[in-house]
């Protein structure tokens, strides 16, 4: 090791034991199972305040990384930092992402397993910021061949392209990822990283038809109109103004000043290229972004029967030929429902209401499977076939929970996904603490929590389930509604210990319906949903007439979408809640069988302000995020817990028997110097491979200790 990598980091190791000791009161301490009032909520919102003041962004739980989003440049994602946490055991530095990312490799290396590293956290508290640091450090500290220079490219370049696609500005976040994603990084048995796979959950296909007022729909659309070529352009039919285009001005800020999007295009034309997209695969997946817009502009009219009409407009013409569809077959499409006798199929012509939610039905199928097409495709170009003995690091990077004044289905997924992860962090946690001291040979103290099963069986229980049930009601026959579906709750759930529903009537002779909610006890509090559009969204339908056009379509990406064999199939395709919910059961089982780690991402405030810390809005996510509940398992036993020559190469300065070289076995020596120091026997045990510390006082004595000998 370099003397000078060695002085740096002997500089970092002072400076947060100075932080951890004597400034303790100003800067707090660097992980909270040492807060001595560990139960309580205010101490640990002090704790990252305190940290948060001083640009102390990262935090400790035990082995979990709590991070802050500090929405300002730190200079801490530095090459000398990256060298910095390089190799290091992962507690002799300051919390760092790098330790995380640090530790799990090495782990991965050593032990030849597969890793895991879990990102959560709500809109904009920096998980994507976070996901993409970490690649970042693997591409920069893994050992690298030329010939394998290409995959670590691809991996990294995939990340811009995806974004352009899944991302849009919102409210809560300029760069918001509209969809969740796991990510696969496969290293080959010498720890280089040989390829990638990545898995994309439940993108937000609503934004392609409607946006919220100073929000924007995915940034492709505007990449594309910013910086696409003139001849490009020309070749899809589109002008450069943004606000031209229905779809992409409801929000009233297509340009935004912290947004640029020419310079996203110039680098994800180069991603492009660098993935092996082919000029044709360009032109056909831009002639289905044109399309959309295009789309959006149709003008609809009403004929004297009361049914929609569209006239043959310029912009039928362009969603014709860009999607290679004759334009009377999709204006027929677009405006008629095909209804199939025993005997005939009878066109049936479409109210105006009816034919608008067809086209945007179009629009968004459109764009929701030309995402999953893109996902495949970037697949295929950084999956590597060729190592057979491969390990993996995955990369959650998912919607934490989510709880606004209205909450509708897309909460009600998203809560419902993060029930799921809470019950595998508590789990693994409780797993890693018995097997940590079994294999330790210390008596396993069985811990009390909350076990979040009940709820997730509530949601996801089949014929017996909330989705189930919408199931049902999505495919009885007879008229089904939003309310009688809160019906169907209150009957069949209605008595479970973590439901509840709300309703009351509409006001008297009118056709208004009243309140309809239910409200469910999720760990992290209790989430009222409003039922309205349960039923529309969780059937998704694309009429059958719009899905044979489709079919036909010459566009070689839209062909491989839409498949004739979907048609032919007369089944039933799955809703989306049961889709989300099969999903995240995979997705379970592909986390399941791997070393997790943990990052939970706070943000500090509405603003996107730096150095503004919001004690009302952390409160929330410290218990969205379970974080208290994890302290307290993590804590239930020994809150400390050291490898013996760790704490011996820490502490031994502080015995003069272990001082300045131990030369027998580090556990002897650790007993030799915790007996001078003067350890109660029920402060701490000894392990096999580890001293266990069961009060952070008494470590903080020994540190105090260190610091003034
Ligand atoms: P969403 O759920 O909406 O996708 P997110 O958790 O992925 O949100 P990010 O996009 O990662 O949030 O972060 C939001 C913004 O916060 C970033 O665009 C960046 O400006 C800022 N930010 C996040 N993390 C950091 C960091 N570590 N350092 C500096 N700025 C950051
Ligand atoms: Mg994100």
């Amino acid at each position: 090791m370099g003397s000078k990598k060695e002085e740096v980091r002997r500089k970092h190791i002072r400076l947060h034991m100075e932080s951890t000791l004597t400034a303790r009161d100003k800067v707090g301490v660097q992980d909270f199972v040492l807060l001595d009032a560990y139960t309580s909520e205010s101490a640990f919102l002090d704790n990252l305040r305190k940290r948060f003041s001083q640009n102390l962004i990262y935090t400790y739980i035990g082995t979990l990384l709590v991070s802050v989003n500090p929405y300002q440049e730190l200079g801490i994602y530095t090459l000398s930092q990256m060298e910095l946490y390089e190799k290091v055991n992962f507690f002799e530095l300051p919390p760092h992402l790098y330790a995380i990312a640090d530790n799990a490799y090495r782990m991965m290396c050593s032990e030849l397993n597969n890793h895991l590293i879990l990102i959560s956290g709500e809109s904009g508290a920096g998980k994507t910021e976070a996901s993409k640091k970490i690649l970042q450090y693997f591409a920069m500290i893994c050992p690298m061949t030329d010939s394998l220079q290409i995959a670590r490219d691809r991996l990294l370049l995939s990340n811009p392209v995806l974004e352009a696609f899944g991302n849009a500005k919102t409210c809560r976040n300029d760069n918001s990822s509209r969809f969740g994603k796991y990510m696969d990084i496969q290293f080959d048995f010498q720890g280089i990283p040989v390829g990638g796979h990545i898995i994309s959950y439940l993108i937000e296909k609503s934004r392609v038809v409607y946006h919220n007022q100073g929000e924007r729909n995915f940034h492709i659309f505007y990449q594309l109109l910013e910086g696409g070529e003139e001849e490009l352009l020309a070749y899809l039919g589109l002008e450069r103004d943004p606000r031209l285009y229905k779809y992409l001005s409801q929000g009233h800020c297509a340009k935004e000043s912290s947004i640029n999007d020419k310079n996203d295009w110039k680098t994800i034309s180069n991603a492009f290229s660098a993935i092996d997209f082919t000029e044709r695969d360009l032109e056909n997946l831009f002639g289905i972004i044109a399309s959309v817009l295009h789309l959006g502009n149709i003008c609809f009219g009403v004929n004297h029967q009361g049914c929609a009409t569209i006239p043959v407009t310029h912009e039928i013409k362009w969603i014709a030929k860009l999607l290679g569809v004759p334009p009377s077959v999709l204006l027929e499409a677009l405006t008629h429902r095909k209804i199939e006798t025993q005997t005939e199929e009878v066109l049936c012509p479409l109210t105006l209401e009816l034919s608008v939610f067809a086209r945007d039905a179009m629009a968004k199928a459109v764009y929701g499977r030309t995402f999953t097409w893109l996902v495949n495709k970037i697949n295929s170009s950084i999956v590597n076939k060729e190592f057979t003995k491969k390990t993996v690091i995955g990369l959650l990077d998912i919607y934490g929970f989510e709880v606004f004044d209205k909450n509708g289905f897309e909460q009600f997924c998203i809560n419902y996904c993060n029930e799921k992860l809470q019950q595998l962090l508590i789990e693994s946690t409780l797993k890693a603490e018995q097997a940590e001291y079994e294999m330790e040979g210390i008596e396993w103290e069985p811990i009390h929590y909350f076990n979040n099963k009940i709820i997730c069986d509530l949601v996801e229980e089949r014929h017996k389930g909330i989705i189930s049930i919408l199931d049902e009601e999505c495919i009885r026959p007879g008229p089904a509604t939003d309310l009688s579906f809160l019906e169907k709750l209150e009957e069949k759930v209605g008595k479970h210990a973590h439901f509840r529903t709300r309703r009351l009537a509409g006001p008297k002779g009118r056709k208004r319906i009243g309140l309809m909610e239910f409200q469910l006890f999720h760990y992290a509090g209790v989430v009222t949903y409003c039922t309205k559009g349960f039923l529309e969204k969780n059937n998704d339908i694309l009429y059958r007439h719009l899905k044979e056009v489709l079919c036909t379509s010459k566009n070689s990406i839209l062909k491989e979408c839409f498949l004739v064999a979907e048609l032919q199939n007369r089944r039933r395709s799955p809703t989306v809640g049961t889709q989300f919910k099969n999903s995240l059961n995979s997705l379970l089982e592909i986390l399941i069988s791997k070393e997790p780690s943990y990052i939970r991402c706070i943000k500090p405030n509405e603003r996107k302000e730096p150095s503004r810390f919001d004690d009302f809005l952390v409160r929330h996510q410290i218990k969205y995020l379970g974080l208290m509940e994890h302290l307290r398992v993590r804590r239930a036993g020994f809150a400390y817990r050291r490898k013996y020559e760790h704490f011996l190469h820490r502490y031994k300065s502080l015995c003069p028997d272990t001082w300045p070289h131990w030369q027998g076995p580090p556990a002897e020596g650790v007993e030799r110097l915790i007996k001078y120091i003067g350890y109660k026997s029920e402060d701490y045990k000894l392990g096999r491979t580890k001293i266990f510390i069961r009060f952070p006082r008494a470590l903080f004595a020994t540190e105090e200790a260190f610091e003034f000998r």
